[in-house]
């Protein structure tokens, strides 16, 4: 008797489909005959799409339920439906969606979840307790690293609750149009990264003296939550300086103080409410949205049932089912929001003679997604069920409960960038291809969504969704699994694969405005 992965299988997502995704490692070929009686008529790719009626030319073809795609050509039952012969809807029009209707007040509460945070002094919870180095502009990027490699080294070890210490280094600050429409973007984020609650709620910033963004605009005093008794600012251009050793000195000196602050916290038993959880995907594939985003989007749901924030972003991959999302806005003005950020990256995209074709990769569109319509039915699985309460702009920091859309690309680190700007203490991230991508503010658990990927990358991979597909596991089980792995990586009890590899990819600033 064959097991279940010898079989030949595939996924049907709604029962309005027309196309299915083949589930078997490494394709199946010609004349695969599949239980219910249908017979591939070409060899299919794994994760690609057959059809299971004959599909004429110019019909729909059909996947999540909906429209993914016109048939440029007649496929036969059984044919290989991939993206050469497909074309591209038009994205939903932004002036007549349906919004509002749904209401938080119905989910039934999740009580008694909790996990051991730091609590900062502006009321956020750290799920680390790291020391973070801001900076203003590029020109003091090298120095900061090369202070904190000296920090780590010589300080750091005296200091043992302190986990990390961490250089905000970027390439913004100086050579840029500062009052430019856009600039506010990467100018929020830089602030709000420097109070991201795992950092202890308390910036540091080393400055050169001369560039464009001054600390008083980065970070203005009215923004700091900390001791003021604690010098917080270096300026490497100050007359005090005599030479390199005197600015790597003062940085010390200031890191050193912190260091000593942060290392007097300790891990209390927080409700889970206090979590901010980021969703995104990268290296996507057809099954991300069967497995590992349905499985994410459970634990979503789970989450927001216990009060806690949950943030999905990647304008590009939402904008495409914008109609289902506002649907699910909690008022008007969410709805209303929700389509400001839609309306802002169209023109953002048109003015660089682009438009939402340029997203999937050739990556995805090897994995089977055949366009950004398919990706986007996928992408939004992540974000649950949950009615939408909240919706921030790039960088935005985010300060209400529930599920919330905070506006960002699509590009792995950006977002990634953008959600740790918005507050973000824990990060959950799927993918299909795969990708070793990490962040060092905040911990990222990694989520296959195929076993073959979980298998072959055993030491990045977090979990394995795609027990899903072969039916070993249902949504409901993997993200529970997530749900629980989350408060515990969020405790510090469970580590990580990227932070156990210390894979930490850099920041990446969204900047919209000109550089001069
Ligand atoms: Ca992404």
């Amino acid at each position: 008797m064959q097991t279940i992965e010898q079989r030949p299988l595939y996924v049907k997502v709604h029962p309005a489909d027309n196309v299915a995704i083949v589930v078997n490692e490494g394709g199946l070929p010609e004349g695969t005959r599949f239980e219910c009686g249908l017979k591939l008529l070409e060899p299919v790719p794994e994760a690609h799409k057959v059809a299971l009626v004959d599909i004429r030319r110019g019909e729909s073809v059909v996947r999540y339920g909906v429209n993914i795609g016109h048939a440029e050509q007649d496929i036969a039952r059984g044919g290989w439906v991939h993206e050469g012969i497909l074309t591209l809807p038009e994205a939903p029009h932004l002036d007549d969606l349906p919004i509002g209707g749904a209401d938080r007040k119905k989910l039934t509460p999740l009580e008694g979840f909790t996990f051991e945070g730091f609590l900062n002094d502006d009321g956020s919870v750290g799920t680390k307790n790291i020391l973070g180095i801001s900076t203003t502009v590029q020109c003091v990027a090298a120095t900061v690293d090369y202070a904190v490699k000296r920090i780590k080294a010589e300080l750091l070890p005296k200091y043992p609750n302190v986990d990390d210490v961490i250089a905000i280094t970027h390439v913004y600050g100086c050579g840029v149009a500062i009052n430019a429409p856009g600039s506010e973007i990467p100018i929020r984020t830089l602030r709000n990264l420097s109070l991201n609650p795992n950092l202890g709620g308390a910036p540091l910033v080393v400055s050169l003296g001369c560039e464009k963004l001054q600390p008083a605009q980065m970070l203005p005093i009215s923004s700091l939550p900390i001791l003021s008794s604690v010098p917080y600012i270096v300026r490497l251009q100050d007359e005090e300086h005599q030479s390199f050793g005197d600015m790597v000195a003062a940085i010390m000196e200031m890191a050193e103080k912190r260091l000593a602050q942060l290392n007097g916290r300790t891990r209390t038993t927080r409700p889970a409410s206090d979590l901010v959880v980021g969703v995104q995907c990268g290296g996507s594939d057809a099954f991300s949205g069967v497995t590992a985003n349905p499985a994410v989007g459970h634990a979503a749901d789970l989450l927001v049932r216990a009060g806690a924030t949950v943030m999905f972003s990647e304008v590009t991959e939402v904008r495409d089912a914008i109609h289902l999302l506002t649907a699910r806005a909690e008022t008007e003005q969410v709805g209303k929001d929700l389509i400001r950020e839609m309306a802002w990256y169209d023109a953002y995209l048109q003015r660089g003679s682009a438009d939402r074709s340029a997203n999937p990769t050739p990556g995805n569109k090897r994995g089977g997604l055949a366009n950004i319509v398919e990706k986007a039915m996928g992408s939004i699985a992540k974000a649950g069920t949950s009615p939408i309460s909240g919706v921030f702009g790039p960088g935005e920091r985010v300060t209400t409960k529930g599920l919330i859309f905070a506006a960002t690309p699509a590009s792995d680190f950006v977002c990634g960038t953008l959600q740790l700007a918005a507050s973000m203490n824990m990060h959950v991230f799927t993918t299909g291809r795969g990708t070793p991508y990490g962040l060092a503010m905040a911990p990222v658990i990694k989520v296959a969504s195929r076993t073959s990927l979980a298998e072959r990358w055993a030491d990045l991979i977090d979990v394995d969704a795609g027990t899903i597909a072969t039916g070993k596991q249902t949504i409901e089980e993997v993200g529970e699994t997530i749900f629980r792995m989350i408060l515990d990586v969020a405790s510090g009890r469970k580590q990580t694969c990227a932070d156990h590899w210390g894979l930490h990819n850099e920041f990446a600033l969204f900047n919209p405005a000109p550089i001069t």
